[in-house]
């Protein structure tokens, strides 16, 4: 063992911890493809150390390759895990060219002309460049502080493994053996930066991986489990971040409330899982008619409300109109509010169900307008 050892070993314990804690995220919620690679990554960067460790006291060449190897996969997986992320095209060709050029001048400064400082120096600038594939991406998605801080760390991460060996390898020009590596100055240096970088590489992808499940249950929390539509709640979310400046006389903004005529009978007849079908179907049909002119949500069993943009009161007045199901037999009945300046949500919604009520009353498959606020 290196006299460095106690260092290496707590390294190999955070890096495992690391590929178990990504691990669980990535089982607790498979859907999130980003912790899984990142599981991955880790778990080759602690192979690699286990690996590497074991340089002092064997001279097998295989174990340079593995440890090697296995550096490279885990700059590989995360530029990887980042694309998945960003939903971006890994580009496979360029990875692919970078990783035979390198294994052939690895395997060129091992075997043919042995420099090991050299080929230390291409260990690292490899990493470093397989790390920067993964910065397209987050540069084009950079408009979030996340991804900010991502582009940030690895790009710090992926200088230091190119500057830095490169800086050691002119101010020590050391003469190195595969024996007298593991205990040089020029080992411990690569294996401790190597690994403060991989920790806080670690650290902000874990605090990607957080932010974007906080992000994920927080969409939920705005949406119907049922119809994926926006629930009330979404909709308040909505209502808030919409821009109020009139558009003009004929322009306005609506919201438009409707409720599915006698729909009790459509459960009584055919059942509760029909019943939810149908639900369905027409939180889908209408979503299509209405992508443009607004948001559907469904804001209550079988009530749903639009919140349009600024339209033309005629496209309201269309929009609510009570062929909405047109399949056969479904039918609904509609109230309509023209929001005011002033208006909060619930106001509109107010009026817009008291006109919806009329609309029943009349003898439903209708429209009411709301009295003026
Ligand atoms: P109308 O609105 O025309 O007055 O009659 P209705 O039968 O639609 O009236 P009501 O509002 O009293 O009943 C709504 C029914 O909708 C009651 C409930 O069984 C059903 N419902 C509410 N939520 C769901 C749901 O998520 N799935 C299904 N299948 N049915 C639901
Ligand atoms: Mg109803
Ligand atoms: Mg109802």
């Amino acid at each position: 063992m290196s006299e460095n050892s106690g260092f290496h070993i707590q390294t190999v314990i955070i890096l495992a911890v690391f590929a178990l804690v990504f691990g669980l995220l990535y089982f607790s919620n498979r859907r999130h493809a980003f912790s899984g690679w990142i599981a991955l990554g880790f778990s080759a960067a602690t192979a690699a150390y286990i690996i590497d460790s074991t340089r002092s006291s064997t001279t097998n060449i295989g174990v340079v390759f593995a440890s090697t190897g296995l550096f490279w996969i885990f700059c590989l997986v995360i530029a990887k895990a980042i694309h998945v992320r960003c939903h971006a095209v890994f580009p496979n060709i360029l990875a692919g060219l970078i990783l035979i050029f390198a294994t052939a001048a690895f395997t060129w400064l091992t075997f043919v002309a042995l420099d090991i400082s050299m080929r230390s120096v291409l260990v690292n600038v490899v990493a470093g460049l397989l790390l920067i594939l993964s910065l397209p991406p987050l540069w084009k998605a950079g408009d979030r502080l996340i991804d900010g801080a991502l582009f940030g760390v690895i790009a710090t991460v992926a200088a230091t493994f190119i500057g830095w060996v490169v800086i050691v390898y002119f101010l020590l020009d050391l003469t190195l053996t595969e024996q007298s590596y593991a205990q040089s100055t020029y080992a411990w240096i690569f294996q401790f930066t190597n690994g403060i970088c991989a920790l806080a590489l670690a650290v902000v992808l874990l605090f990607a991986a957080g932010h974007d499940m906080v992000l994920h249950f927080h969409g939920q929390s705005n949406r119907d489990p049922l119809t994926g539509l926006l629930n009330r709640r979404g909709l308040k979310a909505l209502f808030k971040t919409r821009p109020d400046h009139a558009q003009g006389a004929i322009y306005v903004r609506s919201i438009i409330l409707f409720d599915i005529d006698h729909f009790k009978r459509v459960n009584d007849q055919y059942g509760h899982a029909a019943g939810d079908k149908v639900l369905q179907r027409i939180a889908k049909t209408v979503s299509g008619l209405c992508q443009e002119y607004g948001q559907v949500a469904r804001t209550g069993g079988e009530e749903f409300a639009i919140l349009t943009h600024w339209i033309p009161v005629e496209t309201a007045q269309f929009l609510a109109h009570p062929e909405l199901g047109s399949n056969q037999k479904v039918t609904a009945s509609f109230g309509l509010a023209i929001l005011t300046e002033t208006d909060s949500l619930d106001d509109a919604m107010d009026r817009a169900d008291k006109a919806l009520y009329h609309a029943k009353q009349n003898g439903r498959n209708q429209v009411a307008l709301a009295k003026a606020a």
